[in-house]
């Protein structure tokens, strides 16, 4: 039997998608390659809200931020950063192995960064501001919008971690003056593990001419080269059977029409988080920061695991636990990309039966 990945990511493919990748091997330097490379760009663009260069790159959202890093940053270059859980935090850890210079902004688990806080923090002498849009570990989504708004003409580079809400949550990277806007295959855009897609500003491009932090499989330009050929294509062989599964993935939120697609997101996630309180139980976040692709869940301490387990056990439904101090004191439950009012009601009659 499939299960039914409820689990902030990866998360459930579509069949169309599968079948797509099951057609066979193609070989990246062909036209019929090409193609395909072409068409999801084209998508990308789309879903990114953007009019700049999308960079596919094989590797998990963690190598998409890697390269954000070492593309726009030279060594001891300052930055700040933003701390609200797990993921904003591996962040900063990434910067701090390649010597950056990182100031944090802490947030206390639950909550978002308040545009205020931004502007208490942030100086001339910071090169870039690091972000999650939608940090996973606690589902609070910072205010990116109003934060580029206050970024805008300033001389610092604006990068944005979108895996876990990009083409779940709508994320404008040209209106809201995003330079790096880094997202993986496998969260909202119902693709297997094993890409990461990171658009590119002109004012990043700038950047990494002058960046001298290390690097060689992760180079914007060189990826952009190749991208910008008649035909486009990668450097090195491209991850082709996740390349064909993205395009195909992509199509379908085309199809959908990306509001509907923020929209059914939106709606799901608040029938979720109904229906869980008016089973008593409470929730992680703070409700000005509400996630519309996933909910955390306050669980009496021992029983998380359980109640994972027998959801996993009697139900079929992977669902995750928490992170960091977290770690057992909550569930998280992932709504985001191939999900549906049926796989909602599914999961929530689960969870009622286990806790
Ligand atoms: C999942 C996730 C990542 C990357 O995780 P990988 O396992 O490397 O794909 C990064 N940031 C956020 C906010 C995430 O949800």
């Amino acid at each position: 039997m499939n299960k039914l990945l409820m689990t902030p990511g990866p998360t459930n493919v579509p069949e169309r998608v599968i079948k797509k990748i099951s057609q066979g091997m193609l070989h990246h330097r062909t036209k019929e390659y090409s193609k395909i490379f072409g068409e999801l760009n084209e998508r990308l663009k789309y879903v990114f809200q953007t009019k700049n260069s999308v960079l596919t790159f094989p590797s998990s959202g963690t190598g998409g931020l890697e390269a954000a890093l070492v593309n726009s940053f030279s060594k001891g270059d300052k930055i700040l950063a933003v701390s609200i859980g797990d993921f904003g935090d591996r962040f900063i850890k990434i910067a701090k192995t390649y010597g950056l210079d990182v100031d944090e902004i802490k947030i206390p688990w639950g909550s978002a960064v308040t545009i205020d806080k931004i502007k208490e923090k942030l100086t001339d002498e910071h090169k870039g501001l690091i972000i999650t849009h939608n940090e996973t570990s606690t589902a609070a989504v910072n205010p990116i919008k109003e934060i580029g708004e206050f970024l805008k003409n300033k001389n610092i580079l604006f990068i944005v971690d979108a895996v876990s809400s990009l083409g779940g949550i709508d994320i404008k990277m040209d209106d809201w003056g995003i330079d790096v806007l880094v997202t993986a295959s496998q969260k909202a855009l119902m693709s297997p593990p094993g890409l990461a897609f990171i658009g590119v500003s002109e004012k990043a491009l700038e950047s990494a001419e002058k960046s001298n932090l290390p690097k060689f499989y992760f180079d914007f330009l060189n990826a952009k080269k190749f991208l910008d050929k008649e035909n486009p294509e990668n450097p090195y062989t491209p991850a082709v059977p996740l390349i064909v599964g993205a395009n195909e993935a992509l199509k379908m939120i085309e199809e959908e029409g990306l509001e509907n697609v923020f929209l059914r997101h939106k709606n799901l996630a608040n029938k979720f988080r109904e229906e869980v309180k008016k089973m008593g139980l409470t929730l992680f976040t703070d409700p000005n920061a509400f996630s519309n692709t996933v909910t955390a869940i306050n669980i009496e301490d021992g029983k998380a695991s359980f109640i994972k387990e027998n959801l996993e056990k009697n139900y079929g439904i992977i669902i995750a636990g928490g992170q960091g101090y977290t770690k057992g004191k909550l569930i998280r439950i992932g709504h985001m990309g191939y999900v549906n009012e049926e796989m909602i009601d599914r999961t929530l009659n689960a969870l009622k039966n286990s806790i």
